[in-house]
C-alpha cells in the first residue's frame, strides 16, 4: 500500500548540512523522507515480486496497482497507457521507437507512398540531448532515412510556430519539451497543439521538468507521449514514467515476462515505484511539504534580489514571466560559468552551468546559443534551481551566501564596473598573476607596495578584466608588452585604455610595447644592469623587481625576464621568470637563455595547451613523474598527514574561494591559487624537501599543480584525488 506520512519537519537533505545548500534541483533532487520511507517499507515488508501469486506477491502487486492509480491521477490521464520505466531517457526511447516503428510499418505495408511518407523528425532546438539522440538512433536502427531537424526557438526560448506549421505536414514525430531544464522556459504547448491540428505527426512532450511545477491534464491535450523522471521530483534515481495517449502507436522497448501489462519487460523496480508514487500521492494531496506556486515565486524573488545585489551587472537569460518559478538562469559579465560555479561551490551553494565545465576551454550552453544569446552569455551561464519542497530557511541562507560570494569576488577585483576598493577590502595583488582565456595566457606582474605593474601578452577577451583589475587596485602601469606581433593589436588597444595609468615618460614604446630609451625617461623607472653574458642593458624597475627586454631581431619578437636584483649586476639565479611567448625555446634560444637565466628559471608562455604552467631549462633532463606517485585517495589524507606532519596542505583554489570555503576543513591549509602557481613555484623549487599536498574542490586543479611540481623536479608533491568535495 502507498505509505504517505503526514507533513514532517522542514525537509533538508542531510549531506554536510552545515555547509551544503543544494540549488541544483533541475539536475536531480534529494529523496524526500516520505519517499525514502515508502521505498524502505517495500524493501523490508513488501519485497515480493508483483508477478507472484502468493501473498507476498499480492501485497507487492497492490503497491504497484495503487502506484499506477496515483500516477494516472497526477498526470490527468485516466485512459491510455501509464507505466513505470527506469527514467525519462528510457521513456523517451520507448516513445520514439513507438512512433518510428509505426512509420516503418506503414511504409512496409505500402500505406505510405515514398513521395508522401513523412520524412521529417522535428525536435525543439533546446530539448534535452536524450531527445535528438534518440531520434537519430532509432531513425538509423530502423533504416528510415528521415531528416532530423531542430525547430528553432526565439530569444525567449519559445518554439518558432511558423517553422513548425510549415514543416509539420512532412513530420512523423514532433518533440517539444514542456519546460526547459536549463532556463525553466515553459513551452507554449497550447499553441503548439493548435499548430499541429490537422497534421498526422505524433507528438512527444518531454515533461520531466514540468512535473510538480505545473498542473498536468494530459487527457485534455493532443499529446501522444509524455516522459517523466522520478529523481527530478524527490524520488530516487532509476525510476520514471511514460504516458501514451489511447490509440497512439506503441512498441515496447523491452519485452520479457509480460510485466507492466507487457508494456515494459523486467521485474518492476518496486522500491523506486513506491517512492515515486509516495511523492505523487503527496503532490495530489497537496501535502504542505510542497509549496504553492505563489510561495515558489516569492522564493525566486528573494534569490533574484540577492543575485542582483551580489552581481549588479548580472543579466537574466530567460524572461521570468515565461519560466517556472524554480529556475533562474543568469550570466555575470566578465566571469565564466566555471568561475561562478567554483565561487558558489566555495560558498557552499551547489548550482550548475548550462554547459560542461572545462578549465582550459570555453564551453557554451547550446540552449542559450539556440536562443541566439550573445556568446559571452552562453559561456557564462549559471543555473540556480530549487524544487517545490525547498525550505524557506534554505532560501534565506542561500540569499545570504550569494551576497557574501558577490562581496568576495568584488574584493578580488574581478567584478566589472563599480568603484575601486580601499586597501582593506581588496585581496592584495603582489607578484605574478596568470589570467587565462581558452588556452591563452596573459600575465600581470604587480608590486603591491609600489603600486605598479606590467602586463604581458594581453588577450582581447581578458582586456576588460585587466582594466578593471588594475583600476580597482589603483596601480600604475609601467608597460603593456607583447612577446610577438600577433599580440600587438590587443596590446595597443589595452595601452590606450590604460593610458592615464602609464607614466608619461614610458608611453613612447616600440611595436611590442617596450619603452624607448629617452633621456626624458624618469630615472625612477629605469635601472642600468650588467648582464651575465657581458652586455649592459637598461631594465625597467618594477618595485623590488626588474624587467629586462630581450629582442629577437630575426623574428621581430621579444622575450622578457623578471628578476629580483638589488644591485647593478644581474646573476642568472636572480632571474625568476622568462616570458617567452609562443617561442618554446628551440636549441638556439635555449643557448641564448642559458647565458642569462638559471636552469630553474621559469619559462612562461603565451599559450598553455596542456596546462603545464611553466617549464625550465633543466626540465627536459629530469626523470618523468610516475602518475600514481602523485595521487592520494580521499580516505588516505589523515594517515598521510600523520605520516608527514610537516607537509603543507595547499589549496589551489582562487583566494576568494579559499576564503569562503576552507573553514570546514579539519586540517590547516595554505592558499596558492593556480593563477599564482608560477609565483609560488619559485619558492617551492628551491625547497624540494618540503612536502606539498595540493587540494582543491574536485581534484582537477590540484592534479595539475602536483603534476607541474613533479615535472619540474619537486618529487615531494601529491594531490588529493576527488578533492575537498569528498572530505
Ligand atoms: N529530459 C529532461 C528535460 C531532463 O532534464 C532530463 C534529465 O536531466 C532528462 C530528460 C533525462 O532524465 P533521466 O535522468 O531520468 O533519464
Amino acid at each position: 500500500m502507498l505509505s504517505t506520512s503526514p507533513a514532517t519537519a522542514p525537509f533538508r537533505p542531510d549531506a554536510h548540512p552545515a555547509i551544503d545548500l543544494y540549488l541544483d534541483a533541475n539536475a536531480t533532487t534529494p529523496v524526500l523522507p516520505l519517499a525514502q520511507q515508502a521505498a524502505q517499507q517495500v524493501m523490508a515488508a513488501n519485497f515480493g515480486n508483483p508477478s507472484s501469486t502468493h501473498s507476498s506477491g499480492l501485497r507487492a502487486r497492490a503497491v504497484l496497482d495503487s502506484a499506477h492509480q496515483v500516477a494516472q491521477e497526477v498526470l490527468g490521464a485516466p485512459q491510455g497507457r501509464v507505466f513505470f520505466t527506469s527514467g525519462a531517457t528510457e521513456s523517451i526511447q520507448t516513445a520514439v521507437l513507438s512512433a518510428l516503428h509505426a512509420l516503418s510499418g506503414r511504409r512496409a505495408a505500402g500505406g505510405d507512398k515514398p513521395s508522401t511518407s513523412p520524412d521529417l523528425l522535428l525536435y525543439g532546438a533546446t530539448e534535452h540531448k536524450a531527445v535528438p539522440e534518440a531520434l537519430k538512433h532509432w531513425n538509423k536502427v530502423l533504416g528510415l532515412n528521415c531528416e532530423v531537424v531542430a525547430i528553432p526557438v526565439d530569444r525567449h526560448g519559445l518554439h518558432d510556430l511558423a517553422f513548425l506549421r510549415q514543416h509539420a505536414p512532412r513530420a512523423a514525430l514532433v518533440c517539444t519539451m514542456a519546460v526547459n531544464n536549463e532556463t525553466g522556459v515553459i513551452s507554449d504547448l497550447a499553441q503548439i497543439g493548435k499548430t499541429l491540428e490537422g497534421s498526422e505527426a505524433l507528438w512527444l512532450v518531454d515533461s520531466v521538468q514540468a512535473l510538480g511545477k505545473q498542473k498536468l491534464a494530459l487527457a485534455e491535450t493532443r499529446i501522444d507521449y509524455a516522459s517523466f523522471s522520478g529523481h527530478k521530483l524527490y524520488a530516487p534515481k532509476g525510476i520514471g514514467l511514460l504516458y501514451v495517449r489511447p490509440g497512439a502507436p506503441f512498441t515496447p522497448l523491452m519485452v520479457g515476462g509480460g510485466q507492466e501489462s507487457a508494456q515494459r519487460g523486467g521485474t518492476e523496480n518496486l522500491p523506486g515505484i513506491a517512492a515515486f508514487a509516495a511523492v505523487l500521492q503527496a503532490l495530489k494531496e497537496q501535502n504542505p511539504v510542497f509549496h504553492s506556486e505563489q510561495v515558489l515565486v516569492q522564493f525566486r524573488e528573494r534569490l533574484l534580489a540577492a543575485v542582483k545585489e551580489a552581481f549588479p551587472e548580472v543579466v537574466f537569460n530567460a524572461p521570468l514571466e515565461q519560466t517556472v518559478p524554480t529556475t533562474l538562469n543568469f550570466s555575470v559579465p566578465g566571469l565564466s560559468s566555471k568561475e561562478m560555479l567554483d565561487l558558489f561551490d566555495a560558498a557552499g551553494i551547489r548550482v550548475s552551468s548550462g554547459s560542461a565545465c572545462n578549465s582550459n576551454k570555453v564551453v557554451r550552453s547550446f540552449v542559450l546559443e539556440a536562443m541566439g544569446l550573445e556568446s559571452w552569455r552562453a559561456s557564462a551561464a549559471v543555473r540556480m534551481s530549487f524544487g517545490p519542497a525547498s525550505t524557506e530557511a534554505d532560501i534565506s541562507e542561500a540569499c545570504q551566501r550569494i551576497v557574501q560570494a558577490g562581496q568576495a569576488i568584488r574584493n578580488a577585483c574581478l567584478l566589472l564596473g563599480g568603484a575601486s576598493l580601499d586597501d582593506q577590502s581588496q585581496t592584495p595583488a603582489d607578484g605574478l598573476i596568470r589570467l587565462m582565456y581558452d588556452s591563452g595566457c596573459s600575465w600581470i606582474a604587480a608590486d603591491h607596495e609600489h603600486r605598479c605593474c606590467v602586463i604581458i601578452d594581453p588577450l582581447p577577451e581578458l582586456a576588460e578584466r585587466i582594466v578593471r583589475w588594475v583600476a580597482c587596485r589603483n596601480l600604475q602601469v609601467l608597460a603593456v608588452l607583447a612577446t610577438d606581433v600577433s599580440h600587438t593589436p590587443c596590446r595597443a588597444a589595452l595601452k590606450q585604455l590604460l593610458l592615464a595609468r602609464i607614466p608619461a615618460a614610458l608611453q613612447d614604446t616600440d611595436a611590442l610595447g617596450w619603452p624607448r630609451r629617452s633621456e626624458a625617461a624618469a630615472p625612477e623607472w629605469r635601472r642600468h644592469l650588467h648582464l651575465p653574458d657581458g652586455h649592459d642593458t637598461h631594465a625597467l624597475q618594477l618595485g623590488a623587481s626588474v624587467l629586462l627586454h630581450l629582442p629577437q631581431a630575426e623574428t621581430g619578437s621579444a622575450s622578457y625576464l623578471l628578476a629580483q636584483c638589488s644591485g647593478h649586476a644581474l646573476a642568472p639565479q636572480d632571474v625568476r621568470f622568462a616570458f617567452i611567448g609562443d617561442n618554446y625555446p628551440a636549441q638556439e634560444q635555449k643557448q641564448q637563455l642559458a647565458k642569462l637565466v638559471s636552469p630553474r628559471t621559469l619559462l612562461l608562455g603565451a599559450h598553455d595547451y596542456s596546462q603545464e604552467f611553466a617549464t625550465t631549462l633543466e626540465a627536459d633532463t629530469l626523470p618523468a613523474a610516475v602518475r600514481e606517485e602523485v595521487n592520494l585517495a580521499a580516505q588516505q589524507i589523515d594517515t598521510f598527514l600523520a605520516e608527514h606532519p610537516k607537509a603543507w596542505v595547499i589549496d589551489v583554489r582562487e583566494a576568494y574561494e579559499h576564503g569562503m570555503g576552507s573553514g570546514s576543513l579539519h586540517f590547516p591549509t595554505r592558499n596558492a591559487p593556480l593563477s599564482r602557481l608560477p609565483q609560488h613555484l619559485v619558492e617551492w623549487l628551491q625547497n624540494p624537501q618540503q612536502e606539498l599536498l595540493f587540494v582543491c574542490r574536485s581534484g582537477a586543479r590540484s592534479a595539475l599543480a602536483a603534476a607541474c611540481l613533479r615535472r619540474l623536479g619537486h618529487r615531494n608533491s601529491w594531490h588529493l584525488v576527488g578533492g575537498l568535495a569528498l572530505q
